[in-house]
């Protein structure tokens, strides 16, 4: 299985780690590495560029809200996940994946119909086979001591009550695209599959203000997206034809649809391991009309990584009518359309769908090169003979330029070479003795292992430009 292949690579190599393990861990929490670090950081600036490109505006609001926030959002009342406790052995399940678990596809919306399924299937608990029942709503934010103060469960809304700021901001003109990253928390009964279902975890929200949809084009790039209706159907289709077919509610629905998939794609995505899912009526958060989930096939199974909400005009109508101030412009409320992006799962996944093994065993990630922590690794190909000396130079010059490389002057150049690959580094230079002669190196590169050679002075050069520079040079 990639993905358990994927979690020790992660571990080993320095992505991340179960958090507290010195005291025994405690789970749903997770730990970056130096590589994780990195790659985590390229994954947000990605999506901060294309949102950029878009007009957006970016905010950074406090990870703890009063509760008057979550009473007015709605989530102190409903942003609830239905649990069952074993009588017996005291564990506790989230009942969605219980049932998803042992195959019944019934969706309790309450408690009752939660009561009314467990003992339909006579659902047994799966550790040691205690029959289970009285299952309950357990809500999932985390309160603060004994204060009336939350940790958010989504970095939402504090881009909604500060709209009428970022319209200040935004010179009264609409649409306004706002854009937050930050932590989330929630309590998850059943923390799993290390970053995919964690209890704190880092969101890149966007909210889209508007008042006309009209505002927006209408796609028509990016033929295939597949769309699995709530329906059952299954359907490649360009966005465009499914806004014009009914199938996607709105044109600004349709034109986030078509953003989010992009930049999924740039990010290195491949196609055929993402879909489009449109929620059922009753899966839907409290304040979503139309929700799709951008899905990643993760070891079998369809993993949500991002989340487009129609969430209308409920959030402002919301907060006006709990804080009493007026958010509304020339009497309406504007709509919100909301693509929230769930970063760990991004880089768990984009880690997952770029793991491979060459025929030799070895381990490459194929990080696209503009997401990759490590931009180049620089070796000697000997210690000796002055070779280390030149490769340290060319080291110190590079990193004036670009300073996520890599020096490595331990074991064979085999070895060298297979280390990078494993983290992703899509570029290897080594000085060797034809360095000495005449100031060139060899570069390496990642998939393909093909190997060019050019002058010290042109790779400074290059790296100016990376990552375009060193894709043209592997073309030629
Ligand atoms: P949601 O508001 O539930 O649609 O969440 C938005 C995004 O955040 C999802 O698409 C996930 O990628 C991510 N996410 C939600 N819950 C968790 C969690 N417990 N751990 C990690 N990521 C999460």
């Amino acid at each position: 299985m990639s993905f358990d292949d994927v979690v020790e690579l992660a571990k080993r190599r320095g992505f991340f780690w179960p958090s507290f393990m010195i005291y025994g861990g405690s789970s749903g929490f997770y730990d970056y590495g130096p590589l994780g670090t990195l790659l985590k950081d390229n994954i947000i600036n990605l999506w901060k560029k294309e949102y950029a490109r878009e007009g957006a505006v970016f905010l950074d609001t406090p990870v703890i809200s009063p509760a008057d926030v979550f009473r007015a959002s709605g989530h102190l009342e409903k942003f609830s996940d239905i649990a069952v406790k074993c009588p017996k052995c005291g564990t506790p399940y989230k009942l969605e994946s219980l049932l998803k678990g042992l195959g019944i596809t019934e969706i309790a919306k309450t408690v009752e119909e939660a009561s009314a399924i467990l003992e339909k299937y006579d659902v047994k608990c799966p550790k040691c086979g205690e029959r289970l029942k009285n299952p309950y709503d357990f809500n999932l934010m985390f309160r603060i001591g004994t204060n009336d103060l939350y940790l958010r469960p989504e970095t939402a809304q504090g881009i909604f009550i500060n709209f009428k700021n970022i319209y200040n901001y935004a010179r009264n003109s609409m649409p306004i695209i706002v854009c937050q990253v930050g932590k989330g928390f929630r309590n998850e009964i059943s923390p799993r599959q290390a970053l995919i279902r964690m209890r704190e975890f880092s969101q890149a929200e966007v909210e889209v203000f508007y008042l006309n949809g009209d505002d927006f084009p209408v796609p028509d790039s990016y033929a295939d997206l597949s769309l699995l209706r709530n329906t059952g159907e299954l359907q490649k289709m360009k966005v465009s034809d499914a806004l014009r077919s009914g199938i996607i509610g709105n044109r600004v629905m349709a034109y986030f649809l078509n953003k989010t998939y992009d930049i999924l794609l740039k990010l290195g995505f491949k196609q055929d391991r993402i879909r489009a899912r449109e929620h059922d009526p009753g899966e839907r958060a409290h304040y979503s009309s139309e929700t799709w989930d951008f899905e990643y096939l993760l070891d079998g199974d369809w993993i949500e990584i991002v989340g487009v909400s129609d969430r209308g005009t409920y959030d402002l109508g919301r907060h006006q009518q709990f804080s009493g101030e007026n958010l509304q412009i020339d009497g309406k409320t504007p709509k919100v359309i909301e693509p929230s992006y769930g970063v760990d799962r991004i880089l768990l996944t984009i880690m997952d769908s770029s793991y491979y093994k060459r025929d030799n065993g070895y381990k490459v990630l194929r990080l696209e090169p503009h997401i990759a922590p490590v931009h180049l690794a620089v070796f000697p190909l000997q210690k000796k003979d002055n070779l280390d000396r030149i490769a340290r130079d060319l080291f110190d010059r590079i990193k004036a330029v670009d300073p996520f490389i890599f020096y490595d002057d331990g074991g064979n150049i085999g070895r060298r070479y297979a280390r990078q690959d494993e983290i992703g580094t899509p570029y290897c230079v080594t000085v060797d003795y034809q360095s000495k002669e005449d100031g060139t190196v060899t570069i390496r590169e990642r998939d393909s292992t093909s190997q060019v050679r050019i002058s010290m002075d042109e790779l400074i050069e290059r790296t100016k430009y990376f990552p375009d520079s060193f894709t043209e040079l592997f073309k030629q």
